[in-house]
């Protein structure tokens, strides 16, 4: 499994992305094919390759990336009603595999996904 992705290159400034957030830990940008109105990925610049792969010393990267996404929930004016998802692993429908958290919103969501 790689751990030179598309995101890493992005985290890295070698390939464009619509960034919407910044820090010296993660960064969340646009996703290119939009599964809703708000779609936005939150990703650590560390190449971490699934969730899975994340250790105990990743913990205040992971909650870190959760309050990224909150702060970018509320600019972009979702108010309370957005949803994360992590795909684990390509049999849950990772494609990427450099850990990212999807932001989804804008729209009325149902629940259970597919
Ligand atoms: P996954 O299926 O959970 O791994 O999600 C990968 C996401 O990345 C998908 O929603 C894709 O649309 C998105 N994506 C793939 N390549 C790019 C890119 O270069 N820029 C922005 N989003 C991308």
């Amino acid at each position: 499994m790689s751990e030179d992705t598309i995101f890493g290159k992005i985290a890295r400034g070698e390939a464009d992305a619509k960034i919407v957030y910044e820090d010296d830990q993660c960064l969340a940008f646009r996703d290119m094919f939009p599964a809703a109105p708000m779609h936005i990925l939150v990703i650590p610049r560390k190449p971490i390759p699934r969730l899975c792969d994340a250790e105990e010393t990743d913990a205040a990267l992971l909650g870190h990336m959760m309050l990224v996404a909150n702060k970018v929930a509320e600019q972009e004016g979702l108010g309370d009603k957005f949803r994360l998802v992590i795909n684990n692993g390509a049999g849950a429908g990772q494609s990427v595999f450099h850990l990212h958290m999807h932001i989804i919103g804008g729209r009325d969501l149902s629940w259970p996904p597919g």
